[in-house]
């Protein structure tokens, strides 16, 4: 499946029907497919070639989706930069990726300013409004006045769709080379979970240049369903918009779900009826706070999904049947879920054999879904995919259904006293005491224990809570070796782009100069 493909069938199948909605306007697949037509010919008379890269630096956009789009439509290969990346990093990925073009918001103007002269390999940069102007004082629209409309560009499927740039959690991020199908298989695979009903809408609300958001709305490009979109998550824009354009699926990160059930909008009255499924991932989540989400949503589904960019990005589901009373009963509720419809998903040892079911090691994945590598880093890609199983570097173990549990990622696992100690459990225990919102738990270095658990919480407004007694509450739900042996009570914890807590960022203070024998 080419990405384009489910557009030429909304195209024939329901032109007048509304693909996008956002900032108070509506295109219908007809309009958008036309602007998308003229955003590749525009992109095409500025130079773009059959597999080059071009750039997208944005907030999330009707725009956005013109792009993700037009660009494989005229041929090329979509580089979506992180909207939080420093000019620095925003440079490397510009260069490492050889992007030509850069389609950019005005509000990144300074940064991008700053690395222009730098960036040798990019030859244009497009400013595209920001909604302060009207839309045609900025240069996107102008463009597409000027453009003719192009046909699809000749592809084959085995194509690259983009470079798409890891979360960066634990390290630089690296560029995943994902073919047309690649993408397409998740999508098929998340469609096959019925996560797409026909009629449906699905609110952008995660960042857009993240592959989760673009994994989630790859169903309902083949449903033909509608695309609300905010410009970036908060808690009152996700109500509104659900309230106002009638939002049926939504996929938020664990830290967008606990702020959005903890904020004080969740208690006006609004009519949300139309909210299906709220669909979850690409970090842990604390038992409590998918609890209070249940909760805060009666009726509505929850699904978690599993996966990495290098997996584009889907591995495993854990259906909404399994969020439920009887669910939690079997033991499922917690579980990241089985292999999706298009994988094959392992736990595996450190030598690569499968490990016995309830027994810890690293999930490997193998399928259409697996990356074609990491762009321009031949060694890594050779140490991650080994005979086709992606070496995912998440711990977890597998029931006997197949259902698998993430316990943590390796590189966060804490060996303190000899024991390992997974940092999701820690954390799980922590954040069911009433008094905390968030929490992350991380190893910091020890003489006796070579390295002892550390949790930095955020309170609750309103509520306070002393080290011993957060240490006795913790006693009472996990072994004592794995309780936090310090605390510190912070405002706000850090967190990249997609909204993921950085531990190397909480480590950093800890560990200055010193080696983690982990990492
Ligand atoms: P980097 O690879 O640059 O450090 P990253 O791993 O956060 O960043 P992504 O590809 O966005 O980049 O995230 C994939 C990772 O997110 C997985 O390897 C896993 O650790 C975590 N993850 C994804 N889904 C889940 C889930 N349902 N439960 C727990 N962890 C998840
Ligand atoms: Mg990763």
């Amino acid at each position: 499946m080419y990405m384009t493909q489910p557009l030429h069938r909304s195209l024939q199948q329901h032109p007048d029907k509304p693909a996008v909605q956002f900032a108070g306007r509506t295109l219908s697949f007809r309009e958008y497919g036309e602007r998308v037509a003229r955003l590749a010919g525009a992109l095409q008379k500025l130079g773009m070639q059959t597999g080059d890269r071009v750039a997208m630096l944005s907030l999330n956009s009707a725009r956005y989706l013109e792009y993700q789009m037009a660009v494989p439509w005229g041929g090329g290969v979509l580089n979506p930069c992180n909207i939080r990346w420093s000019a620095a990093e925003i440079l490397y990925s510009l260069e490492d990726s050889g992007s030509t073009i850069l389609l950019v918001d005005e509000t990144f103007r300074p940064m991008v300013e700053q690395m222009r002269e730098q960036a040798t390999s990019l030859r244009e940069v497009i400013y595209c409004g920001d909604g302060a102007l009207p839309a045609r004082m900025h240069g996107y629209e102008a463009l597409l006045d000027t453009a003719a409309p192009v046909p699809d560009a000749a592809r084959r499927d085995e194509d690259l769709a983009g470079i798409f740039y890891t979360g960066g959690t634990t390290g630089f991020p690296k560029g995943v080379m994902l073919s047309h199908t690649n993408m397409g298989s998740s999508g098929l695979a998340l469609h096959a979970e019925r996560l797409a009903p026909p009629g449906g809408c699905y609110l952008h609300a995660a960042p857009m240049f993240h592959l989760a958001d673009m994994g989630l709305a790859t169903p309902h490009w083949l449903e033909g369903n509608t695309h609300s979109i905010i410009p970036m998550f908060s808690p009152e824009g996700v109500l509104n918009a659900v309230e106002k354009d009638r939002v049926t699926h939504i996929l938020l990160v664990p830290t967008m779900i606990q702020m959005l059930v903890d904020h004080p909008a969740m208690r006006e009255p609004r009519d949300l009826a139309s909210l299906k499924c709220i669909a979850y991932g690409a970090s842990p989540i604390s038992e409590a706070v998918l609890n209070r989400a249940m909760d805060a949503f009666p009726g509505v589904d929850f699904v978690q999904a599993y996966g990495m960019t290098e997996l584009s990005p889907l591995a495993t589901i854990n259906p909404a049947r399994n969020h439920t009373a009887e669910g939690r009963k079997l033991g499922k509720l917690r579980s990241a879920g089985r292999a999706s419809y298009c994988t094959e998903v392992r736990i595996v040892d450190a030598d690569g054999a499968e490990a016995p079911r309830g027994t810890v090691g690293e999930i490997a994945v193998r399928g259409p879904n697996v990356m074609q590598g990491y762009w321009n880093k031949p060694e890594q890609t050779a140490a991650a995919v080994r005979d086709g199983w992606m070496h995912t570097g998440d711990g977890a173990y597998m029931d006997d259904d197949g259902y698998v549990f993430v316990v943590d990622r390796l590189k966060d696992m804490i060996i303190s006293g000899g024991e390992n100690i997974y940092s999701a459990e820690v954390e799980n225990a922590i954040t069911q005491h009433p008094a905390v919102a968030a929490c992350a738990v991380i190893g910091i270095p020890s003489e006796e224990w070579g390295e002892a658990v550390h949790a930095a919480l955020v309170l609750k407004p309103g509520h306070g809570i002393r080290d011993d007694e957060l240490i006795a509450h913790c006693k009472t739900l996990i072994a004592g070796y794995k309780c936090p042996r310090s605390v510190a009570i912070v405002d706000a914890l850090p967190l990249s782009g997609a909204g993921k807590v950085l531990k190397t960022k909480l480590r950093e203070p800890f560990w200055q100069g010193r080696q983690r024998s982990v990492a």
